[in-house]
């Protein structure tokens, strides 16, 4: 009797190794997948060429495009460089 309780006991400890093993995950969790995760996402710079957040508050909307800055130097140069193309 006692025989039969340490089989199942084997098998429940077998399987549930098993089952851990296997269940792991191989692939990494979707959030290491997505790097345009909300709030994350790196912008260049096109001044200065400096990756900031996308949520940086200096940014320019121009020809449909949104242009992000690190700094509102980088910005008012953006900005000089617009006014000059438009002469
Ligand atoms: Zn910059």
């Amino acid at each position: 009797m006692r025989l039969i309780l340490y089989a199942i006991l084997g098998f429940a400890i077998y399987y549930l190794l098993r089952g851990l093993s296997k269940g792991a995950p191989k692939t990494p969790p979707p959030s290491q997948n997505h790097p345009s995760e909300k709030g994350k996402e790196l912008k260049m710079d096109p001044v200065c060429g400096t990756y900031i957040p996308e949520d940086t508050p200096y940014r320019v909307n121009y020809k449909g495009k949104t242009n992000y800055f690190c700094s509102e130097k980088c910005m008012k140069i953006f900005q000089k460089k617009i006014e000059e193309e438009k002469k």
